[in-house]
């Protein structure tokens, strides 16, 4: 660590002293990367006039199955209609019950709402901010079709306890790769340990290709399953199940879900660069963290360095906040300190989606109940509560600059804001 112990007892610019973080940071933050590269890429299909094709979005996913390690790959409009597709490629139907972590972004489980069946929330692992698979048993009944598992801004979940959970009930497992394109979970890339994969490539994500999303198997049915719902141009020649080839030519799902080819054509110069980036994104972050190793309140949320398992690019960079170490300073306090010197942040991650009265009160289709108890044989919303780490995620929980370089003098002067919030703890109390 290259951070002058003199400069972390300094007065905290929150009370007039200077400021750690005084570097403009350049591109170090700027995201996506786009090049002569991608312009020339999506230029080119403007000419031709491709956009609604599908020629220049099969190579993008003939070189994403590829990369991914699966054998299918299915592109579409966003990750939101590729959670959609998922959850109908391996069954979810009418009164089924789908249990999804309920720190995540809202489409990891509403599109089960869209199908017929509802959600089933359950609670995360404070440490990695994925579904913790103890709480996960205790949700499980008859009627779980699907559990959707988030690899929590990049965190790898725990797929062996996951996996070992969902088998003896024939359970099907989406992994949503939306926070952690490329991380690995004790040797094994994130996407190919459960039954299918979905993911957002959306602009602000690790993998951003303008809009868009991924499905990836390697199961021949799920991927015709989800060619059949939303993807009816491509029946003729992706269909070779009697079953779905008999309603050929219009999309189960009465939805559209074929990606823009401007956007292909952009994925397919990212997916070349990709390794390369989120490797530098790598060195970055873990630079950052070894720095502050050791600092009192706070804690890497990464993987253990012999685990076999490492974060796929961290988007929505994460830091954990352990109170106690700093005498039970509440972390807003902590993030006011840091936000003054620079380091711009607040408590908290996702909101806690099973609070939500959308979640608990919204009669979406005209049911005169709510929808999520509708679809139910039984009232499966989670009270105020029951989901205790979730609830708690603004005490423990808090965002760090996701660096997309590794700067180790742009990085030195977070690592600087962050040790004299913590020399400080007594002040600001
Ligand atoms: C962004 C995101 C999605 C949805 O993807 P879009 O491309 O925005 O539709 C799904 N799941 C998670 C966890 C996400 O972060």
């Amino acid at each position: 660590m290259t951070v002058a112990a003199s400069r972390v007892t300094e007065k905290l610019a929150l009370f007039g002293g200077p400021k750690a973080v005084a570097t403009d940071p350049g591109d170090t933050f700027a995201w996506p990367i786009v090049t002569d590269e991608d312009e020339r890429a999506v230029v080119e299909v403007l000419r031709h006039g491709d956009m609604s094709g599908t020629n220049v979005t099969r190579q993008f996913e003939a070189e994403f199955a590829a990369w991914q390690g699966l054998p299918f790959a299915l592109a579409h409009c966003n990750g939101t209609a590729a959670v959609q597709a998922a959850m109908f490629a391996v069954g979810v139907g009418r009164g089924d019950e789908v249990i999804c972590p309920s720190m995540t972004y809202w489409a990891s489980g509403l599109p089960a709402l869209t199908l017929g069946a509802t959600v089933v929330w359950a609670d995360i692992q404070p440490e990695t901010l994925c579904l913790d698979p103890g709480d996960l048993k205790k949700r499980i009944t008859e009627r779980t079709k699907a559990i959707v598992v988030v690899h929590y801004s990049g965190y790898p979940a725990d797929m062996d306890e996951i996996m070992a959970v969902a088998a003896p009930g024939g359970i099907k497992v989406i992994e949503d790769v939306s926070h952690a394109h490329g991380g690995i979970y004790k040797g094994r890339k994130l996407g190919t340990i459960a039954h299918v994969a979905a993911m957002s490539m959306m602009s602000g994500k690790a993998m951003p290709i303008g809009e868009g999303g991924m499905l990836a198997t390697a199961d021949r049915e799920i991927y015709e399953r989800a060619v059949a719902w939303g993807h009816y141009e491509r029946h003729g020649d992706s269909l070779t199940l009697a079953e779905l080839k008999r309603f050929a030519g219009l999309p189960m799902g009465a939805v559209k879900h074929r990606l823009n080819q401007l956007a292909s054509a952009m994925g397919r110069v990212q997916l070349r660069h990709y390794d390369r980036r989120s490797a530098e994104i790598g060195k970055a972050m873990d630079y950052f963290w070894d720095c502050l190793e050791g600092t009192p309140g706070v804690r890497a949320h990464r993987p253990p360095r012999d685990s076999g398992s490492r974060m796929g690019a961290w988007y929505n960079a994460r830091g954990l906040y352990v109170a106690d170490e700093l005498a039970g300073l509440p972390l807003g306090r902590f993030c006011e300190a840091l936000a003054a010197e620079g380091f711009a942040t607040k408590p908290g991650a996702n909101f806690p989606l099973h609070l939500h009265p959308l979640l608990t009160e919204a009669d979406i289709y005209g049911d005169g109940q709510p929808t999520v108890v509708a679809q139910a044989a039984r009232d499966v919303r989670a009270p105020a509560g029951s989901l205790p780490v979730s609830e708690a995620i603004d005490k423990f929980c808090f965002g760090v600059p996701w660096f997309k370089h590794h700067r180790p003098e742009i990085i030195d002067e977070y690592v600087l804001a962050v040790k004299k919030a913590a020399a400080h703890a007594d002040e600001l109390r």
